[in-house]
């Protein structure tokens, strides 16, 4: 029995953490939440500390030293490491990858905890270009020229905005260095900020709403507040009010959004107000400005980090607001590796470390609003509209006998057309890219097909080719049919490039901007073409799923959903309230300054419960509704699921694991849990790969865990475990 080892928490596949013995050389005191480098079979990884001085049931013989200590105090803080922890268990996901997970790319790698320097250069108050020591020196006297232009005398300059001065900078500034002309100024990463502009006065539900989760001057607990509102009733306005309240009090914030492309307007406004250190943390930035970022929360120095869900992670020293912001949206739940919930866990931790933690949406998830329900959080309402705009009109359009264009109806397009001859923006909704869903043979009836998943191919007139949405599988669009030779197969069905080519003829002289994923792939590309959103140039907007998120266009007046019917027909057990989201939120772009907006649904079910009840009592009724169905039918938020997966490239392989699976099941007790399938999966062969589905549901989670937690070691073992490859999804939000 060893009793001084070490615990690690490694980044492999195995449930719990590994047992070391100390370092042979100990340079300072090895403490949980250092990282350490160890070996694991022949490889070399890097891990977590996550205990010391623990009693290990393997013989000296059989453990290892730790061959390296890479941090010289505790990378993470204990809040950290404990929800970490918390991950692990809930997820029932191995702990190294898990606190993998947490870490930015760079520091995972083993990379030093300390930000790159931002060096920038100032001239020195001696340095003028008649200095005795530039006599015989003309380029560093044209340098120090050149900067005096450039006001290097004032503020410093960055090496960046330096190399317009010509090749050879770097030498001639190490020269003026030496002769004590300029000096070096090494700086934080975080952009300071201008702050400064003023709040508005708030409206009675907006103050209302601040003093209920921030009272007094002191910093509050816990208590999660959900905070409903419809865009542009001032829901930002409260959380600024509610941070401004937390800087009072020497308290960092969280700020979680669901998307990097929330994140420019919203980084934008809280550097217009809040003068303090801001780090933003998403997948979008590089990785040495994400670890500085991460660094700089971690350290205390950065006041608001605003982030993506992986942001749940950082150590906050000073935590003392979280806010979640579109709390519905589904990019909180990551759909591979550990499929945690970014809002799950920022309640969990918000409760773990006393603080409030403020959830906010137009339309909250069902799962949130049941927690409401029961009492366990606040509800505050925003049902006033900021600045006197007026709630959009819905109107449901029914289009079951006239003629379509491109998927547009002679009524939508002449509501169009009015809007425009009134000089107001429109923005036309449809959730799919791409020309058409659809290419066949009119003559023999072949259809693009997939050759690797069970789903057409989606045909892209720009590029003319054929592009599998599902695994990315591309291929040029045959001229002609490969079945029968006929030529000139048809795209069947409209995706937004169709649509977008139906608008340019109906209004040829109007600026039309179409977003989408094929129009904003490049980084970047999505920031340049929200800013073309607002200019007003482009009186016509068409989008995906892109366009419906928290983005201000207040000049649009109208907006149009092309097809409402693909989420009400879908089988998804959501499907139902992701529409209903949707509708909501697309509708919200419009009316936001002093006009009022209105919103077109173009249906073939006009008489569907759910938009009646949308209609006429808006998301709270129709979220109502879905509530008592999900309790008639046993679902969440009544219940529980998880859902073991499994793919193969044996159509058998898959399902014979999770029969397998259902067998170990079965042999225990497990009176409050259902077991349901194992079924292939609603797309059974993706990326030539087969999936089939285990579904485990309870009203009581603590059994299901337990459960859980009893079975998977169990299936690890498993034989058939060798020829599938499978997974758990905890909380899973697709079916
Ligand atoms: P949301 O986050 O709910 O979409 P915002 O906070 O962005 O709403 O507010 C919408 C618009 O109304 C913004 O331009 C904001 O500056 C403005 N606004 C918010 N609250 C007030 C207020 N109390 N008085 C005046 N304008 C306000
Ligand atoms: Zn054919
Ligand atoms: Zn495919």
């Amino acid at each position: 029995m060893v009793d001084d080892c070490v615990r690690v928490a490694v980044p492999v596949p195995l449930r719990e953490a590994l047992d070391y013995l100390p370092p042979v050389v100990v340079e300072w005191p090895l403490q949980p939440g250092m990282r350490v480098r160890v070996r694991v079979g022949r490889r070399r990884l890097i891990g977590l500390v996550v205990a010391t001085g623990v009693r290990s049931a393997l013989p000296r013989n059989r453990l290892r030293p730790i061959e390296a200590v890479l941090d010289a105090e505790p990378l993470l803080d204990d809040a950290t490491r404990e929800l970490i922890r918390f991950a692990a268990d809930y997820y029932h996901y191995p702990i190294g990858e898990v606190a993998a997970a947490a870490l930015p790319e760079r520091l995972r790698n083993g990379g030093e905890a300390q930000a790159a320097a931002i060096v920038r250069w100032r001239l020195t108050p001696q340095a003028t270009p008649e200095h005795a020591a530039l006599a015989r020196a003309p380029r560093q006297r044209a340098l120090v020229s050149y900067l005096l232009e450039q006001g290097a005398d004032a503020a410093p300059l960055d090496t960046q905005s330096l190399t317009a001065f010509g090749a050879g900078v770097g030498v001639l500034l190490r020269e003026l260095l030496a002769k004590g002309l300029v000096e070096r100024v090494r700086e934080s990463a975080l952009a300071p900020a201008p702050g400064g502009e003023l709040p508005p006065a708030l409206h009675a539900e907006q103050r209302a709403a601040v003093d209920a989760v921030w009272p007094s001057a002191a910093a509050p607990g816990y208590a999660t507040h959900v905070l409903e509102g419809v865009t542009g009733s001032g829901k930002t306005e409260v959380y600024m009010t509610l941070i401004a309240r937390a800087l009072a009090a020497g308290r960092q914030t969280l700020l979680l959004v669901p998307e990097i492309g929330l994140t420019p307007q919203l980084l934008a406004r809280l550097r217009r107000r809040f003068a303090v250190p801001l780090a933003a943390l998403h997948s979008g930035l590089a990785d040495a400005p994400r670890r500085d970022g991460w660094l700089a929360a971690r350290s205390g120095e950065a006041d608001i980090v605003v982030g993506t869900r992986s942001a749940v992670f950082t150590p906050l020293p000073r935590l003392g607001l979280i806010v979640v912001d579109e709390e519905h949206d589904a990019s909180f739940k990551q759909q591979e590796g550990l499929r945690y919930h970014g809002r799950d866990l920022a309640v969990w931790r918000a409760r773990r470390q006393g603080v409030p933690i403020v959830l906010g949406s137009a339309t909250p998830a069902l799962e949130t609003l049941q927690h409401a329900r029961r009492g366990h959080y606040a509800r505050h309402r925003l049902a006033t509209r900021a600045g006197g705009a007026r709630a959009p009109l819905l109107r449901i359009l029914d289009i079951r006998h006239g003629k379509l264009e491109a998927g547009l109806s002679a009524q939508l397009l002449s509501a169009v057309r009015e809007r425009l001859e009134r000089n107001e923006q429109v923005l036309l909704f449809l959730n799919r890219r791409g020309f058409a869903p659809v290419l066949i043979c009119h003559e023999c009836g072949w259809a693009a097909q997939c050759p690797r998943c069970d789903a057409h191919m989606t045909y892209h007139a720009a590029s003319n080719r054929l592009r599998c949405h599902h695994c990315g599988h591309e291929t040029p669009a045959p001229p002609a049919c490969p079945e029968c030779a006929a030529p000139d197969p048809r795209p069947i069905g409209q995706g937004t490039e169709r649509v977008e080519q139906a608008l340019a003829a109906q209004f040829p002289d109007v600026g039309i901007l179409r977003i989408d994923r094929d129009t904003t792939r490049r980084r970047g590309a999505l920031d340049a073409t929200l800013e073309d959103a607002h200019s007003g140039r482009f009186p016509l907007l068409l989008g995906t799923q892109m366009l419906t998120k928290g983005h201000h266009l207040p000049n649009v007046t109208l907006v149009g959903v092309i097809d409402a019917d693909q989420g009400l027909f879908s089988a998804d057990y959501r499907a139902h309230e992701r529409l209903a989201q949707l509708l909501v939120q697309v509708a919200g772009r419009a009316g936001r300054a002093q006009r009022p907006g209105e919103v077109i649904i173009q249906t073939h079910q006009p008489e569907h419960p759910l938009l009646h009840t949308l209609l006429a009592g808006g998301y709270r009724a129709a979220a109502d509704t879905l509530l008592s169905e999900r309790e008639a039918a046993a679902m969440p938020p009544f219940t529980w699921l998880a859902l073991l997966r499994a793919e193969a490239a044996q159509q058998t392989a898959a399902l014979a694991f999770l029969n397998a699976a259902r067998k170990v099941l079965d042999g225990l007790r497990r009176d409050v849990v259902d077991v349901l399938g194992p079924v292939p999966a609603p797309m059974e062969r993706r990326a030539g790969r087969y999936r089939a589905q285990l579904l485990l549901r309870s009203g009581d989670r603590g059994a299901l865990h337990a459960l859980l937690a009893r079975t998977l070691p169990e299936l690890d073992a498993l034989p058939e475990a060798r020829r599938a490859r499978w997974s758990l999804d905890v909380d899973p939000v697709d079916l």
